[in-house]
């Protein structure tokens, strides 16, 4: 959906630019969402625009987490869905999980928007239309989710969560599996499983890992969760920031 070729050095940057500019046109990705953008793209930049080995194993631990969950939930906000949501219908298929639509700014009309757009790509059912339950500790809007969604998971994929919503969500005792290219970021700081990858690649690697794992025993996913170390998989990604030496392009 751009004319760029695939070998240019900054393609995905491009492409990203490109989606997000687009969700805004069609109501799905706020204003808000451009600057959060433009953020990650910073650390993308540093990070190599690539996969950190530690960002491979945090997505292969999410996959399992997805897959020993009573409910997992995938959080699907107005910068995710502009950015992958065929990517994250094929997520949720291989690990049974809901998607919900779940907005920092929200409207109902976005919501609207980006559950037609899932559905354009595949999904089902797409739950965060209801609205009838809240999430203890944040104001109104922000709380809002559904009864049968977020509200009652224990596992919850949020993709690009906000601070606030990540801690309160931790309150109520859930997993989350956070998706943010910033280390420093309190989601990433507060998450069961930080991923410090773009979601652009971090969502098809967790459902190639579920693919990979679709059949195997419960004893060998609690090995795989219990042995990912969160702090370990901070530090590496800082490190990886600060050195910045290993880019493919030579920065
Ligand atoms: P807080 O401390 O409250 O989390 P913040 O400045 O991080 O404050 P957010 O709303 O969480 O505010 O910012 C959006 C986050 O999403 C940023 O950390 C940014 O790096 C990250 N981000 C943006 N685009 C992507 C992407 N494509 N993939 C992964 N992470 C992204
Ligand atoms: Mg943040």
């Amino acid at each position: 959906d751009i004319e760029v070729p695939e070998s240019h050095p900054r393609y995905l940057s491009l492409l990203t630019r490109h989606r997000i500019e687009a969700g805004v046109e069609k109501g799905i990705t706020s204003m808000q969402g451009l600057i959060a953008e433009g953020r990650g793209e910073a650390f993308d930049y540093l990070l190599g625009e690539r996969t950190l080995d530690s960002a491979d194993a945090a997505e292969r631990a999410a996959a399992a987490h997805l897959l020993l969950a009573r409910h997992p939930v995938i959080s699907v906000n107005g910068n995710v869905a502009a950015l992958c949501p065929g990517e994250l219908v094929e997520l949720a298929e291989a690990t049974g999980a809901d998607l919900e639509v779940n907005l920092f700014n929200r409207t109902d009309e976005r919501v609207r928007a980006i559950a037609d757009h899932l559905r354009e790509h595949g999904a089902e059912a797409v739950k965060g239309l209801t609205a009838d339950a809240r999430i203890p500790g944040l104001d109104h809007e922000r709380a809002k989710v559904d009864a049968d969604g977020i509200y009652d998971a224990d596992v919850v994929l949020v993709p690009l969560e906000d601070g606030d919503r990540a801690e309160a969500l931790g309150a109520m005792g859930k997993t989350e599996l956070v998706v943010d290219l910033n280390p420093l970021s309190r989601s990433p700081q507060v998450a069961a499983v930080p991923i410090v990858d773009n979601v652009l690649r971090a969502i098809p690697n967790v459902t190639a890992h579920a693919r990979d794992l679709a059949d195997a025993e419960r004893e060998e996913l609690a090995a795989i969760v219990e042995a990912f170390d969160r702090e370990a998989a901070l530090a590496d990604a800082e490190r990886a920031i600060r050195t910045g030496g290993d880019r493919a392009d030579g920065g």
